[in-house]
């Protein structure tokens, strides 16, 4: 049983009172809207030390890392203290994107060593194993892919990307559309290519029953993956994207109807301009599913600091109604992110976020800041640290520059705050 069908049918779910608690939300409220498929928890039966997690409509935004070995850089340690830093600094869900290596064995520890909810893209594993074994991508067969998707809901995987909007109209429609960067998705590009050189339909679209009936058996929640985002701003918006957003809208019905959960994908690369459009665009076509958005980055230009483009992006999208934004590290379109990498880019995402929950009006995201403004104001260090998102470094600056009072080096002995307490009289700083 599902948890959409669970909400169906009116039961509260361990989980989804989880969700209720630690979101100070009534549980019927999560009930309907679980049921409805406007929050979704994406909970594999399998996944034996899950702290569940739910994703949408007036929840609190949130933020996964990406993960993974690549061809290039393969050591499972490394991976795991990558898991471990992402917790560490409030990551949400974390994605299994490992392309190097024993891609199983390297899933399966993810997944073990991880209390948040783990997702993955199993053409990835099905296109390399397809190379491997037979030397190209376009030798995959559809029982293959569907195997490697079997294998990773019984690993306990809690989401999956799988990107059925690449149809072959939509291919048309990005030929006839002329594009700057075609597609950037791997998983998108793995699919393309099977189904050009094959002359057939995208398999995860014809059969996509077969993969309703193990989302159901397992359930895991779908994350209908955008294989036609935007790959830069000039792509942004055009007809291919939004092709490929339509046929998603439809599929995510198809899987409401069924019991399963899902969510919808989306860009990628937006001027700062389209990006409440895609938002709405996203609620309306796929009648409010969670949004995860990737990014949005929102210049092309940003190389080493995609952390930033990628969470100006995203604190817009999140306060437009975007639920769920997948982190950017600096190292995007550059290299893999190594660990502190992946810390920079779960701040930055969760800055984002946050900032997105303010403008949203998600239950604690303003009293958050305002009992940070008041240790402020009150040259509370040692509150002000424990309410940053990173209070060791918020600590190792202020100790860099002794201040010769309880202020900060930044004015001295001209901190506004102590001037203004000492003619005003509100708190009582002692310099
Ligand atoms: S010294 Fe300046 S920056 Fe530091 S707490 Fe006072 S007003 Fe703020």
């Amino acid at each position: 049983m599902t948890q959409l069908k669970l909400a169906r049918q009116g039961t509260v779910s361990p989980q989804m009172k989880h969700v209720a608690d630690k979101e100070r939300l009534d549980a019927d409220l999560i009930i309907q809207r679980v049921a409805a498929g406007e929050i979704i928890i994406p909970s594999n039966v399998r996944h034996a030390n899950l702290v569940p997690c739910g994703i949408g409509k007036g929840l609190r935004t949130k933020v996964n890392a990406n993960i993974g070995t690549s061809s290039d850089s393969c050591d499972l340690d490394t991976e795991l203290r990558k898991l471990q830093t992402a917790i560490a600094f409030g990551v949400d869900t974390v994605m299994d994107l490992s392309t190097g290596g024993d891609i199983s064995a390297i899933r399966r520890a993810i997944t073990h060593a991880s209390t948040i909810p783990v997702g993955t893209v199993p053409v990835y594993q099905a296109g390399i194993e397809a190379i491997d074994n037979r030397g190209a991508i376009v030798n995959m067969t559809v029982d293959e892919i569907f195997a490697v998707i079997e294998e990773h809901a019984k690993d306990g995987v809690d989401f999956m990307t799988v990107h059925c909007g690449v149809t072959q109209a939509s291919l048309v429609r990005l030929k006839k559309q002329g594009r700057t960067t075609d597609i950037v998705s791997r998983g998108g590009a793995f699919l393309m290519g099977w189904m050009l050189h094959r002359n057939k339909e995208n398999p995860l679209y014809e059969y996509y029953d077969r993969l309703l009936e193990l989302a159901l058996e397992y359930d895991f929640a779908l994350s209908l993956g955008d294989g036609l985002r935007p790959g830069c701003l000039a792509d942004a918006t055009d007809r291919a994207q939004i092709q490929e957003l339509i046929v998603l809208g439809e599929l995510v019905e198809r899987a409401r109807e069924a019991g399963v959960q899902t969510m919808v994908e989306g860009p990628g690369h937006l001027p700062l301009d389209q990006i409440i459009t895609n938002v709405q665009l996203e609620k309306s076509l796929c009648r409010g599913a969670p949004f995860y958005v990737l990014g949005p980055l929102v210049t092309d230009v940003g190389a080493g600091y995609d952390h930033i483009t990628a969470a100006i992006g995203g604190a817009i999208a999140a306060a437009a109604g975007a639920d769920f934004l997948c982190y950017v590290t600096p190292t995007e379109h550059l290299s893999l992110p190594g660990i502190q990498d992946v810390k920079e880019g779960v701040i930055a995402s969760r800055i984002a976020a946050h900032a997105g929950d303010i403008a949203k009006g998600v239950g604690g995201a303003k009293e958050w800041d305002e009992q940070m403004s008041r240790a402020r104001k009150s040259l509370d260090w040692k509150t002000q640290a424990a309410l940053s998102l990173d209070p060791e470094l918020s600590r190792e600056i202020h100790a860099r520059i002794p201040a010769s009072g309880t202020t900060c080096s930044m004015c001295g002995k001209y901190c506004a705050m102590a001037i203004v307490e000492k003619y005003l009289g509100i708190s009582t700083p002692q310099c």
